[in-house]
């Protein structure tokens, strides 16, 4: 039988029902059928339809996943009780307790929606999965009703798809994937990205169709030279072309930052053999075939997944020079693969707690167990089942309850930049569980996240080093490219009285000089004069100025631009104002040399805090020092390595948070 995504009337669930378990399971699917029809009698989808119509694709669904009649009633009743006036007790009295216990079990997990918002989301993940741990075909079941919904969610409204596809998408998805049904998973992600992200899906669809007359041409390739190479050896296998689901494309572009063409150059095979061991004879041919690349293969048939996915998987150098993965296994590691726990879910007379055979059952079944008497926190909890989840990404909450998902390592400020580029332009710093934290801040799974932002608040160059997505760093980026066309038009167009004073001659000398000192150590910043970037300019030692401070600039003789902080003595006793030039920073440059010094009132462990203050926001100190004095004080010297204004005031106020410090400041760098 296929599994077909169009909808499905009463004849086919019933002829799937008969196909899949016989005449004898038609009775009881019959009757729940009429009792549902009955019950919803009147009522209509969004779409126009009877209500009828999702029951009966819910239970399809079901069909097709392989499970028995009892799971498949149950789905055609998981609306009854909630929406209709039929109550468990009618339920119990004509099904009998365990049709009308997985229904109460999919009917709970719908009614936590009513729940403040706050915890909602926590909340929601936790009930739910305590009401699996009872039996973990309501889950099933639920997982079914979301992909029909999933199907007909065009007649939603469109604040409504994406919250409804969002949540797929954190939640419903990844949960498929533990419970090993990819079928599921990966219909829900294909379903949820159309929505979240409709131009990324349609061009991934629209490059998928045109390329794949040259797929099917390299598979076929693939085939003659397997097909005679295996006979030699006896073995029979299917081999055939493995197209990527378009959500995988989608990630991967996004997580790894591919274009279309690298990924779509990556062949895919699968090959299906008869017996275990003809899958290693099978990868023994495809490794002398074609070189295979180290560290890419894996032996998930001698260590299965924990959501009992088997498979060899190889990657070698196909015909074409280019990569091709090889996913080796048998037609009984297929079908586990589309369909996991389902798969293997044998339901037996008097069994009604859903405990599968012992190693069937996947350890995190065995994990959810063990919560289910724990009064965890939700927020732990959540923390736990995510990591369980997600290996590569963590999930916080926006204060309203939603969940955000992000890959491992992002920070406070990737976080604002999701939330919408305004909020990550307009970030300075963030409450977790109402206590402040900085925007540096490594994002932890289950943290609730409330971002500060300031209208007048600037980003500061610094920040490309703190944001770790792709996303927020191209934002960042915009943002620079935006202020720095907007300050080269004012300098342009703005009658400066001061630029023409720059003759070209002397511009032309001041470029040369450049170019002949290489190996300037100020080469690395670089400074914006009248609006030109490669000349030669000399940071001034009396003020050390640093990217970020307020700066000016004066023409010297015959040693390119001197570069002041606007506030410094000796730069106001310059009585030569002609020689002025107008001087910015340009974007972010590489560290240059500052150093601080910190006095404190002296106490156990406070030289060591001081280090750490400066190290932890990732700051090359180059040279460090203290001395003790008399009087009970410490004075500490750092030279540290600082690429901007922002980062330096960042690590000063830090210190000046610990306890006992007298001052920290800023000293002249000679
Ligand atoms: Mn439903």
């Amino acid at each position: 039988m296929g599994f077909t995504k169009e909808s499905i009337d009463s004849a086919g669930l019933f002829s799937a029902v008969k196909t899949k378990l016989g005449a004898d399971a038609l009775s009881l699917v019959t009757k729940a059928y009429e009792v549902a029809y009955k019950a919803h009698d009147g009522q209509k989808r969004l779409s126009g339809e009877p209500y009828i119509v999702h029951p009966l694709n819910v239970a399809y669904i079901l069909t097709d996943l392989g499970l028995d009649e009892k799971v498949i009633s149950a789905g055609l009743l998981h609306d009854v009780v909630e929406d209709t006036s039929y109550t468990k007790e009618d339920m119990i009295r004509d099904f009998g307790e365990e049709i009308a216990n997985l229904v109460e079990g999919v009917t709970k997990i719908s009614q936590i929606k009513s729940q403040s918002k706050e915890t909602v989301a926590a909340e929601n993940i936790r009930k739910m999965l305590v009401a699996t741990i009872r039996d973990i075909r309501v889950i099933l079941i639920k997982l079914a009703d979301k992909t029909h919904n999933m199907r007909t969610l065009k007649f939603q409204s469109p604040e409504k798809k994406e919250r409804i596809a969002s949540e797929t998408l954190s939640l419903y998805a990844p949960m498929a994937g533990r419970l090993g049904i990819y079928k599921i998973k990966f219909e829900l992600e294909d379903l949820a990205l159309q929505v979240l992200h409709p131009e990324e899906y349609q061009e991934i669809k629209k490059q998928v169709s045109s390329k794949k007359s040259e797929r099917d041409g390299y598979i076929e390739k693939i085939k003659i030279i397997l097909k005679q190479r295996l006979s030699e050896i006896n073995i029979q296998a299917q081999i055939e072309g493995r197209a990527k689901h378009f959500y995988s494309i989608y990630r991967k572009m996004k997580l790894k930052e591919k274009t279309f063409n690298e990924i779509f150059d990556l062949r895919a095979v699968r090959i299906i053999a008869d017996e275990i061991r003809d899958c290693y004879g099978v990868l023994g041919i495809v490794h002398t075939l074609w070189t295979p690349i180290p560290g890419r293969f894996k032996d998930y048939i001698a260590t299965p997944k924990t959501n009992l996915y088997q498979s060899l998987h190889t990657t070698v150098i196909g015909p074409d020079g280019k990569p091709m993965e090889v996913q080796i296994r048998t037609q009984e590691m297929n079908k586990t693969a589309e369909y996991g726990i389902a798969a293997h879910w044998a339901y037996k007379e008097g069994k009604s707690n859903g405990t599968s055979d012992g190693n069937l059952t996947p350890k995190w079944i065995e994990r959810l167990k063990s919560w289910e008497d724990s009064d965890l926190d939700p927020k732990e909890f959540l923390e736990d089942l995510a990591s369980d989840l997600h290996e590569d990404e963590v999930f916080v909450f926006t204060p309203k309850g939603d969940i955000i998902e992000l890959p491992k390592g992002s920070t406070i400020l990737d976080y604002a930049f999701r939330i919408h580029t305004d909020v990550g332009l307009q970030a300075k710093g963030a409450k977790i569980s109402g206590r402040m934290v900085p925007l540096r801040t490594e994002l932890k799974s289950g943290d609730q996240i409330e971002i500060i932002a300031d209208k007048k608040n600037k980003p500061s160059p610094i920040w490309l080093r703190i944001v770790k997505t792709s996303s927020a760093r191209q934002k960042l980026r915009q943002y620079f490219r935006k202020i720095q066309d907007e300050a080269a038009i004012e300098i342009a167009s703005s009658p400066d009285p001061v630029a023409p004073q720059i003759s070209s001659k002397e511009l032309e000398l001041l470029r040369k000089n450049r170019s002949e000192k290489k190996k300037d150590k100020n080469k690395k910043v670089t400074v914006v004069v009248a609006g030109i970037k490669d000349i030669m300019v000399r940071l001034s030692g009396c003020c050390a100025p640093l990217p970020g401070d307020d700066i000016i600039g004066f023409i010297t003789r015959g040693r390119g631009v001197s570069v002041h902080k606007s506030t410094c003595e000796t730069a106001k006793k310059q009585t030569d104002l002609m020689r002025m030039v107008p001087v910015r920073w340009d974007g972010v440059n590489e560290p240059i040399p500052v150093r601080i010094e910190v006095k404190a009132s002296d106490r156990q462990g406070i030289y060591l805090e001081m280090v750490e203050c400066i190290s932890k926001t990732e700051t090359n100190i180059l040279e460090a020092g203290a001395t003790s004095s008399q009087n009970g004080t410490i004075t500490a010297k750092f030279l540290i390595e600082v690429e901007h204004l922002d980062q330096l005031q960042e690590i000063l106020d830090s210190l000046k948070a610990l306890n006992n410090i007298i001052y920290a400041e800023r000293v002249r760098t000679n």
